[in-house]
């Protein structure tokens, strides 16, 4: 009855796993939903000014399909501003959120059976959009590498086929920052063997300890001509449901971007791209410090009641606002089906028993991996990971 494409993706793993604590909440369970991607935070008020004033003033029409041109150029200062390089507001292009920046990157640049490389444990997304676009996503594993990609591992996976590398840096689920050193070692890596960097950096702003995000522009200026950045405001100012996030990249390949969704979604919600403008113009920082503090405390409070853990390693959580454990210490290999056990098995475990949701390593490409996000209220977060310790220390 579908199409054929139907089969090459199904609803996302975290939108899966939310709807699994959803349903075990309406059931009457009482759960702590540890799964959403998201912060819980107020608006920033230059937001809520910006939305509001877009409101009074009536504006209700379409903007240009790739944004606001005052958007598009305070972007192109922030994107400047970050790099250390000049970027003009034709190099950029606002989206409706990094999702659709991505898409319309996999859309423009993937030719069908071409190659792309994605380091695993990945967002679910990544893959899913490369197959949507007639392209084969390449995994390598990072596991062995604090999650973060070796160049080896890169160069030996690349061929003939493949076109373009993703680096999600700090990545999502791992919470994994690449240091200076592999960015510098990848951008070199694709300047050589003629391939596309796809940087995701949505988690830019939240690295902890020692740990510091690096644009890869920065290190290696020749990558710029080969290389996309994606973000958006959903993380860094908790603002997920608005929908708003940009890409940065050569002309050329932000003019294919602009006919593509012209022809798709049009111009993302003109509300929501007058309030981030708002924000961009006269923000002074102070929000985002604040959910900086916020999520810094909370990373500090999960951290500790984590390191009651007996089997598991305590996660390094060295970006974002993921904990991401890996359990491999207490699978079994072996279960009465004849199956060996998966953080799946592990996950329903500790909704049934914990009354928590977190979601499976399976749907990031790791079978032993486990993510909670703390973007929660602190208590709520708590009490959490207090009874996800609970439970797995009783594994056995
Ligand atoms: N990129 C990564 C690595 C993410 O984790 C997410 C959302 O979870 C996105 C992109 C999508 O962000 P947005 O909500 O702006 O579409």
């Amino acid at each position: 009855m579908l199409a054929q494409r139907t089969h090459l993706f199904k609803s996302s793993g975290t939108a899966a796993a939310r709807a699994a604590a959803k349903a075990a909440a309406d059931a009457g369970m009482e759960i702590v939903d540890l799964t959403a991607g998201e912060i819980w935070s107020d608006l920033a008020p230059t937001i809520r000014d910006g939305a509001i004033e877009a409101i009074r003033q009536g504006l209700n029409r379409y903007t240009d399909t790739i944004g606001l041109m005052g958007l598009r150029e305070a972007l192109a200062r922030k994107v400047s501003a970050e790099t250390g390089q000049t970027w003009p507001a034709e190099e950029i292009a606002v989206t409706s959120g990094a999702k659709q920046a991505l898409f319309n990157v996999a859309m423009t640049l993937i030719n069908p059976g071409d190659q792309v490389i994605i380091p695993a444990p990945y967002w679910t997304t990544f893959p899913a959009q490369i197959q949507i676009a007639g392209g084969t996503p390449v995994h390598i594993d990072t596991r062995e590498n604090g999650y973060v990609p070796r160049i080896d591992d890169i160069q030996r996976v690349i061929t003939p086929l493949t076109r373009a590398i993703v680096v999600n840096t700090p990545g999502n689920p791992s919470g994994a920052v690449c240091d200076a050193e592999t960015l510098m070692g990848i951008g070199r890596l694709a300047v050589e063997r003629d391939l596309w960097i796809i940087f995701d950096e949505c988690y830019e702003p939240f690295t902890y300890d020692c740990h510091r995000h690096h644009p890869l522009v920065s290190l290696v200026p020749e990558v710029r001509a080969r290389t996309v950045i994606v973000n958006s405001f959903s993380k860094s100012l908790a603002l997920t449901g608005w929908r708003v996030g940009y890409l940065a990249a050569p002309k050329e390949l932000i003019l294919a971007v602009r006919a593509l969704q012209s022809h798709t979604t049009s111009n993302p919600n003109v509300i929501a791209q007058h309030a981030v403008l708002h924000h961009l113009l006269e923000g002074d920082g102070a929000f985002e410090a604040q959910l900086r503090e916020q999520l810094t405390a909370a990373r500090q409070a999960g951290l500790a009641a984590l390191s009651q853990l007996r089997c598991v390693p305590i996660p390094e959580a060295q970006g974002g606002f993921y904990f991401y454990l890996d359990l491999s210490g207490v699978l079994r290999p072996t279960l009465e089906n004849g199956h060996a056990e998966t953080s799946d098995d592990i996950v329903s475990v500790l909704l049934s028993q914990a009354g928590v949701a977190g979601v499976s390593g399976t749907a990031f490409g790791d079978p032993n991996g486990l993510r909670f996000s703390y973007g929660i209220p602190p208590e709520l977060l708590q009490a959490g990971l207090e009874r996800v310790v609970r439970v797995l220390n009783a594994w056995n």
